[in-house]
């Protein structure tokens, strides 16, 4: 696999994870960023607010916390011991809604990426995910994008 990301630019993703910014959604930014991508967070007019979508791609990244959002298999999507009814309930409504608005963003046309909070710890296989996803750099061994038209309303990467 094609290393695509510097020694530095690794080492500096790697400092941000134990260091401040530690956000996922941070993590993510800062991924599409190094590849040059350009992006809109939060727009209101999409089903959902999607955390960041790239309408010149017609993608859309969400990026889920696993504890709310009930990561399936993972150990940080546990049940609470007390007040049970009150968690399956905000948990079945938290996930009865991502499926409504994934089905809504995918039925107007976009394709969608779940980035689960805990998948932010690896790094390296994030990026490579992502750069897959919204087909950054492909397959080829240069490691050269392909050009996307940028769309007008999308925030300049960098
Ligand atoms: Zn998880």
């Amino acid at each position: 696999m094609v290393d695509r990301f510097t020694q530095q630019t690794r080492s500096r993703m790697m400092s941000a994870i134990r260091g401040k910014d530690t956000k996922p959604e941070l993590i993510v930014r800062r991924i599409l960023r190094e590849l040059s991508v350009g992006y809109r967070l939060h727009r209101k007019d999409l089903p959902g607010r999607p955390d960041i979508s790239m309408s010149g791609r017609r993608k859309i990244i969400e990026v889920r916390g696993c504890f709310w959002h009930r990561h399936p298999g993972c150990r940080f999507a546990y049940e609470p011991k007390s007040r049970q009814d009150f968690w399956q309930q905000k948990f079945a409504s938290n996930v009865e809604r991502d499926k409504r608005n994934d089905r809504a963003l995918r039925d107007q046309g976009w394709q969608t990426l779940t980035v689960w909070e805990c998948e932010t710890a690896q790094v390296t296989s994030l990026q490579e995910r992502i750069a897959e996803f919204i087909e950054v750099g492909g397959h080829s061994a240069s490691g050269k994008g392909r050009n996307y038209p940028r769309e007008a309303d999308e925030t300049p990467a960098g």
